[in-house]
């Protein structure tokens, strides 16, 4: 039988209900917020105001994609998932390099180390310190996801071992793919490497690939069986919506069993409890209205926002998440 591993515990698939596949409800400090201060997200008050406004639109689940040592804090995931009663499922892996800089400790570290670092973050508990620090104190909270980033055009060499080190965390635990495509490129790179590490395309959700508007690369990816995540529904601006197109275009091919939907909303900009927009709740009215309109029904939006992140978050069958 599998599960979905959110932060409060194991669930059946089915319990997911509506999910955004791709968020940031919690960066709490980490390169990111150096880099930006607007990324910081460390405001558990705010944020649950956030999240409860979506959950009354609907939302029911939330796959956190902020990894190791990039922002993450469990124990602020558990509280809001406490707050709001929307689940939510924490991620372990890395992010881009750019979020950790040529000096951190996990160019330093073997595959194998890095392997079980992860696996402890899926099998145990996540550290309450991050991996920021030498000292490590397990939370009872576990990782439901792995999140590993490519570069432009697929993995690099140091993103190549990362993703040998998810690899390897998958294969002993069983445990799904959260993946960010850089721009949107290399998502066939990425699945080629994993494929070749002994994993199944089924579990690996490719992230931001709506950047790139070109039907044939998206029928070449979803053709491998991986899952496809689209989050830039609110990022074009005056041009013409590019992920409504792609919608449109998969759903005629027939392939959008394997698509999801997120926001990547890594912004204080992007939220309404900062005064910004469109606010969480964004794809469940505006876009769910957009996508009403060149005919996405309520019966295809079931699919995005329901059926598909329940295969797609899923524990690979023959493991128990144990390690
Ligand atoms: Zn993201």
């Amino acid at each position: 039988m599998t599960f979905v591993r959110t932060v409060l515990g194991d669930i059946e698939p089915s319990e997911l209900g509506v999910t955004y596949s791709h968020e940031h409800l919690v960066i709490d400090g980490g390169r990111a917020v150096l880099l930006e201060p607007d990324f910081d997200l460390s405001d558990v008050d705010r944020m649950a105001t956030e999240v409860a406004a979506a959950a009354a639109l609907g939302l029911r689940s939330v796959v956190d994609a902020m990894p190791c040592d990039a922002g993450r804090n469990v124990e602020k995931l558990a509280e809001l998932s406490r707050r709001t009663g929307v689940r939510i499922v924490a991620p372990t892996g890395l992010h881009h390099d750019r979020f950790y800089g040529p000096s951190h400790w996990s160019r330093h570290v073997s595959v194998e180390e890095l392997a079980g670092l992860f696996v402890a973050d899926i099998a145990v508990g996540i550290d309450a310190l991050d991996y920021g620090g030498p000292v490590i104190r397990r939370t009872e909270y576990c990782a439901g996801v792995i999140k590993v980033a490519g570069s432009t055009g697929g993995p690099s060499t140091r993103d190549r071992a990362v993703f040998e080190a998810a690899a390897a965390a998958h294969r002993s635990t069983g445990a799904p793919f959260l993946t960010h495509c850089e721009g949107g490129t290399g998502a066939l790179e990425q699945v080629r490497l994993l494929v070749d590490h002994g994993v199944d395309a089924r579990y690996v959700v490719l992230s931001h690939v709506d950047k790139i508007v070109d039907r044939e690369y998206h029928r070449e990816l979803l053709s491998t069986g991986a899952f496809a995540e689209y989050d830039g529904s609110f990022r074009w601006g005056d041009r013409p919506n590019g992920t409504l197109q792609l919608l449109q275009w998969m759903a005629e091919d027939d392939l959008i069993d394997q698509v999801t939907l997120g926001m990547d909303a890594a912004r204080q900009d992007y939220y309404a409890v900062y005064g910004g927009s469109p606010g969480l709740g964004w794809l469940l009215d505006g876009f769910s209205a957009a996508m009403d309109e060149v005919g996405l029904d309520a019966a295809a939006r079931r699919r995005l926002f329901v059926t598909n992140p329940a295969r797609a978050f899923a524990f690979r069958v023959d493991h128990g998440g144990v390690g």
